[in-house]
């Protein structure tokens, strides 16, 4: 069945090879993410069986479908109605909020377990984390008095928001806190997580201040790439995954729509440019499964526009011959990655 997002397996295995051996070369825990592929259960055993850290993801609905050994981290800060389910399906959580601190321990109480907790520090990225110093002295205060809460460390978000990269200064401002925390309640913290994807540059060039002990990984995993500066990462492959989508129709057409031209199917006015006709393929997949913008062609083909259910394909300058009944294949990104996996009319097919 088509489109179908085609997933290789062992490329997939690979990624995770060399980051795993990058980290661990450098006394760093990684946490393999799978949110961006809905923690898809042969990916998730790949993960199991390469021995990854941790295993991590910001849905709690994706984590209590994971079955294995390896500790479960739920990335997003968990929200009140999902509390009960944060404390059966994971060990660890990531937080910002007193509150919902507090709940994660009444929960604990009721069955009887303790449940760990990073502490989020925002470090001026502006998504996650607590962004006053005295707010972090007076949480942590707090958590080491919940008897069903174990504090394993802190960690930081960058590179998501605001687009903050990761440097020497914002890291040793994380140790920091590490260093004022452990001297301030006399104890000790465990996990010094460092970020996300884009912290592998600072990785790769042995520029991240020993201490910063964790990363969390998801993009890298997928695509091969560090998401600082958009580096491919040598030994690792950007084509885990590809779209490959059937052609329904395929026509030489004007690029000018003819008639007065009002809103598109979206409620947008469009504008063309003419460049006089062209062979145009429709693919039947559309807005619906992923945004035209984030497929890669292999062929010098362009996908020109998209609806609900249809992407336009400009295939004038192609290489390979194409006909109706014939498919089109793209490479993608992070983004396409996301919809076409959470997508439920697209087949996963797997490269073993
Ligand atoms: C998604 C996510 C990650 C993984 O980010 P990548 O850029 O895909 O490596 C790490 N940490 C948190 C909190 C996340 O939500």
């Amino acid at each position: 069945m088509y489109p179908s997002i085609i997933i290789d397996l062992k490329k997939f295995r690979k990624n995770v090879q060399v980051l795993r051996d990058q980290c661990h070369k450098r006394d760093v825990k990684m946490m393999a993410v799978t949110k961006v592929f809905c923690a898809d259960h042969k990916l998730v055993k790949i993960l199991n069986e390469e021995k990854v850290d941790y295993i991590a993801d910001s849905r709690i609905q994706n984590l209590k479908e994971i079955s294995t050994d390896i500790p479960k981290v739920l990335l997003r800060i968990p929200s009140h109605g999902e509390i009960e389910d944060v404390i059966q399906y994971s060990d660890i959580s990531l937080n910002s909020e007193l509150s919902t601190i507090e709940l994660l321990n009444s929960e604990s109480h009721k069955y009887g377990t303790k449940h760990g907790i990073i502490l989020m520090i925002d470090l001026g990225d502006l998504r996650e984390g607590i962004f006053d110093e005295n707010e972090v002295y007076n949480v942590v205060k707090r958590v080491l008095e919940l008897p069903h809460i174990e504090l394993r460390g802190i960690g930081t978000n960058l590179t998501c928001y605001g687009g903050v990269i990761p440097s020497i200064d914002n890291m040793n401002q994380l140790l920091k806190y590490k260093q004022n925390i452990e001297e301030k309640f006399d104890i000790s913290l465990e996990i010094v997580s460092g970020g996300n994807s884009s912290s592998i540059d600072m990785l790769l060039e042995d520029k991240i201040p020993s201490g910063i002990n964790n990363l969390r990984l998801g993009e890298s995993l997928v695509l091969g790439r560090e998401t600082a500066y958009g580096n491919y990462i040598d030994g690792t492959y950007n084509d885990v995954f590809c779209l490959e989508a059937d052609i329904i129709e395929l026509k030489v057409k004007p690029t000018v729509p003819i008639g007065q031209i009002g809103m598109d199917a979206f409620g947008k006015v469009p504008t063309f440019e003419d460049k006089g006709n062209r062979l145009r393929a429709i693919l039947a997949v559309g807005k619906q499964d992923v945004d035209h913008r984030e497929l890669i062609p292999f062929d010098t083909i362009k996908p020109i526009g998209s609806s609900s259910d249809h992407i336009i394909v400009d295939a004038t300058e192609g290489h390979n011959i194409y006909e109706v009944g014939g498919m089109m294949l793209f490479r993608l990104t992070y983004s396409s990655i996301l919809s076409l996996m959470t997508s439920k009319y697209v087949t996963r097919y797997y490269d073993e």
